[in-house]
């Protein structure tokens, strides 16, 4: 293929690239170059929430980029406060401050300043400032030295060490863990409620109340990193309220499903006090503090505030959890050997496979080889994982949709060579 060469000669091969080229979006489908359509359960990994090319968001983005596209955050573009009250009023629900980026990334960098900063205000008992953070085993923040750092995955850190100081692992869901982890300085900790990229694991209700406990005691700030399942993809706008409804996180990170396809993240802090003079925790990333030259510009607050408003106003958090439920009987019934249970919640679902029935080449995965399987045959997933694939379809994605992606995985799981 000539665009593979192209790929070749001039981009680094930081991917390994699937052989499909596409072209085209409408909804959850997708068009190659060859004019052959795909129904699209990767949505650009979770991002295009309301499906590719949703006349509302086009239109947004159309008419914003006809009026003003970037004036940097030197002045105050109307469009970037009116976001930041849609995500307070309508989807955190809870007095804070809100910060974009322009990845999920770049929003838990500032998640760790953060937290950095609230170490040297809050320091130790000998006036030191308090510097780690802990994160958790297949956890996924991100690939600058900031995210990479704080992302419990050897293979992500491979040969770019030394990482950045302050960082430990936990077990994920494992309360005993917790119990001795605390040390003078800790000064927050930052989880995903549902781990996407390391398989799709769900945190425990038990474990995130054991958590919130520790960061009261011990003075820590409490992090999620919502970045993957924020926004309506696990049903409520904020995923850990599918789990712990009762939890007031002190910082949230967002990215991916909130801009529907544009380049936008953000990350939150609460304006709970901090100290007896009534400091609020969002104030202490003050002016000079952080900044972004094309974050929360016009162009992507345009799009990102018509795809909240969206999601809000059809109720398609919702629906997603409908649409869990027919995924979830449907797989069921079929009782195949070839699947070991179905995990996540809402949109943001893993399929874990029993590898001895996936037959797999050498240096491949049995996730992997199901992407490839059923990219072959018109329906395009991640791997979440080497064991499990992730269904990641629009928020707006139709039962008839749904039941035509799960008819393809059934025929490719009973067909394997
Ligand atoms: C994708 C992801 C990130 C990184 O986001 P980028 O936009 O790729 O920088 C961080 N956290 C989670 C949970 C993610 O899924």
């Amino acid at each position: 293929m000539e665009m593979s060469r192209k790929f070749d000669n001039h981009v680094l091969a930081t991917y390994k690239r699937l052989p499909l080229a596409p072209v085209r979006g409408e909804g959850a489908r997708l068009w190659d170059d060859s004019g052959r359509s795909y129904l699209d359960f990767c949505m650009g990994i979770a991002v295009c929430s309301l499906g590719h090319c949703h006349p509302r968001v086009t239109s947004a983005i159309k008419q914003q980029a006809e009026t003003l596209v970037h004036c940097s955050n030197l002045y105050q573009p109307a469009i970037q406060a009116e976001l930041a009250e849609e995500i307070n009023l309508h989807h955190v629900c809870l007095p804070g401050k809100n910060f974009f980026s322009n990845s999920g990334a770049e929003a838990n960098d500032g998640l760790i300043k953060s937290a950095r900063r609230f170490g040297h205000r809050r320091p130790m008992a000998d006036g030191s400032p308090r510097t780690e953070m802990l994160t958790f085993q297949q956890s996924f923040h991100g690939r600058t030295l900031g995210a990479m750092s704080a992302t419990g995955q050897k293979k992500i850190q491979e040969e770019f060490d030394p990482m950045l100081l302050g960082f430990r692992y936990l077990p994920f869901n494992d309360l005993t863990a917790l119990e001795t982890a605390i040390r003078p300085e800790t000064v927050a900790i930052m989880l995903e409620p549902i781990q996407g990229e390391g398989g799709v694991h769900i945190a425990t209700h038990a474990f995130l109340l054991e958590i919130a406990r520790l960061c009261k005691k011990h003075d820590l700030l409490l992090f999620f990193d919502e970045v993957q399942a924020g926004f309506g993809r696990c049903g409520d706008s904020m995923a850990w309220r599918m789990i712990a409804p009762e939890i007031e996180p002190d910082g949230i990170s967002w990215a991916k499903g909130m801009g529907g396809g544009v380049p936008i993240g953000a990350f939150w802090l609460s304006d709970r006090s901090i100290d007896d003079h009534g400091t609020a925790l969002s104030s202490i990333m003050n002016h000079g503090s952080h900044g972004s030259t094309y974050g929360g510009n016009p162009l992507v607050c345009a799009a990102s505030l018509t795809v909240l408003r969206e999601i809000r106003e059809s109720n398609l958090g919702a629906h997603a959890l409908a649409m869990e439920a027919r995924i979830r009987q449907t797989i069921e019934a079929w009782k195949l050997p070839h699947i070991r249970e179905v995990r996540g919640k809402g949109l943001l679902l893993g399929i874990a496979l029993n590898a001895e029935f996936i037959p797999t080449q050498e240096g491949s995965t049995p996730s992997m080889t199901m992407v490839h399987h059923l990219l072959t045959k018109g329906l395009l997933v991640p791997a979440a994982g080497a064991d499990a694939i992730r269904l990641l379809p629009p928020l707006n994605v139709t039962a008839e949709e749904v039941d035509e992606a799960l008819s393809i995985l059934l025929d490719t799981l009973t067909n394997l060579a």
